[in-house]
């Protein structure tokens, strides 16, 4: 058995080496840069005007012009027109380029208009107001988005906006999600008494798509011969197995033994956490194969969120070169006691009050099994395995699951 932490440790020191692939950027959404991305001109890339108004000359204004004869307009998508006439003023256009010969826009809401004039009407005037001047936010060669970024809807904005075609990404895992278990149907089944759907490996798949990655379901029946062969193909055609079930102390336990047939190497296999001790993590690195990476999940559906979330999301996180996500932490609002010398994964409900904090509502359930607990809780709170007295008001990390 070894510590929550020590677990993590390893399971990030055997990340996998995905390759880089370069798509279009119109396919690109949720992936990973494996390319820093970077301005190609100036952001923005000319002294824009901001609001449809007029531009003067700013000293016009200081030596007490108000009326401005017009003399033309600036649209935007024009080139830049100039204003050669001293004291006059070009109409002009929110994200055309600011003429020539001017500084300083004025909002139509603050002049009035007639025959052919513009007259200022507000007696706060700022030289260079409304106008968003070239290279204030970006400059050219700035890098915008490091190596690492996740392709969401402001960053695809931006690669657009920079002309980058195309984008060099990390590959996706080929991930395989195995149940085991000869209590276990189908979804369209109707169970026997003494059986139960399958639904582990259906939460798995669904949360791993928010990474992108489209996994594979499996079952397999407690047969130790069967559990050989069909895990022996899956792992020369997936990257990553995650198995559920099997992994206990029970008579129809096969899958430690089995991997380790399988030429999968075990990191380590329980933890001393609740729920999910069982826990079995191995990798297999053999010549003229990329490593294939195995998590062996208990089966009981508390479980196997908790190690999910935990563990393995985490693990593939870091293995596309995603930067791990900012810990966040929230308040216990009732006391609770948890005596066993083991790190305790409390499903929570949080909470976040107008004071700013973010309160955890402890939903203990009715232990591993309770899955439909997890309909109300939205994390587990970290409780460390040093304490077993928790007082309301404590803080500790949580771990999301929505
Ligand atoms: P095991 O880890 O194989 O000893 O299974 C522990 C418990 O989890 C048993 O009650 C199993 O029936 C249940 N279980 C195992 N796999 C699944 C699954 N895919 N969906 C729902 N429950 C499961
Ligand atoms: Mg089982």
């Amino acid at each position: 058995m070894i510590a929550v932490s020590d677990a993590f440790a390893l399971t990030q020191q055997h990340l996998l080496t995905l390759p880089t692939e370069t798509i279009p950027l119109s396919d690109a959404q949720g992936r990973v840069l494996r390319q820093s991305v970077r301005a190609d001109r100036d952001f923005p890339p000319f002294h824009r005007v901001a609001m449809d108004g007029i531009a003067i000359r700013f000293a016009d204004y200081v030596a007490g012009q108000r009326t401005f004869p017009i003399v033309g307009t600036q649209f935007a998508g024009q080139p830049q027109q100039t204003l050669a006439e001293t004291g006059a003023c070009l109409e002009v256009m929110t994200g055309a380029m600011l003429p020539l010969g001017t500084d300083t826009v004025v909002r139509y809401e603050d002049v009035q208009t007639a025959n052919k004039q513009a007259t200022v009407i507000i007696d706060e005037l700022e030289e260079g107001q409304h106008v968003h001047h070239q290279a204030t936010d970006r400059r050219a060669g700035d890098e915008l988005m490091p190596v690492g970024t996740q392709l969401g809807p402001a960053e695809i904005a931006v690669a657009v906006s920079v002309g980058q075609v195309t984008v060099s990404i990390s590959a996706l895992p080929r991930v395989a999600l195995i149940s085991t278990g000869d209590e276990l149907v189908g979804i369209a089944d109707t169970p026997l008494p003494y059986q139960i759907r399958q639904s582990n490996t259906f939460m798995l798949q669904a949360a791993l798509r928010s990474l992108g990655i489209a996994a594979t379901v499996h079952h397999i029946r407690d047969d130790k011969a069967l559990l050989r062969e069909q895990l022996a193909k899956l792992l020369t055609t997936n990257n990553v197995l995650i198995l559920s079930g099997g992994v206990s102390a029970g008579k129809a336990d096969f899958v430690p033994g089995i991997l380790m047939e399988l030429g999968v190497e075990q990191h380590f296999h329980k933890i001393d956490q609740r729920p999910g001790k069982p826990l079995w993590f191995g990798t297999r690195v053999a010549d003229g194969e990329p490593q294939r990476t195995v998590f062996g999940l208990p089966g009981n559906p508390v479980s196997t969120v908790l190690c999910g979330y935990r563990y393995v999301i985490p693990y593939l996180r870091a293995s596309l070169g995603l930067p791990a996500p900012p810990a966040r932490f929230a308040q216990l609002a009732a006391p609770v006691t948890f005596r066993p010398p083991l790190t305790y994964f409390l499903p929570v409900r949080l909470v976040s009050e107008p004071d700013g904090r973010t309160v955890a509502h402890p939903l203990p359930g009715s232990g591993s099994a309770d899955f439909a607990n997890l309909l109300d809780a939205d994390a587990f709170m970290e409780l460390p395995a040093d304490r077993s007295e928790f007082g309301a008001g404590d803080a500790f990390r949580v771990w999301p699951t929505r």
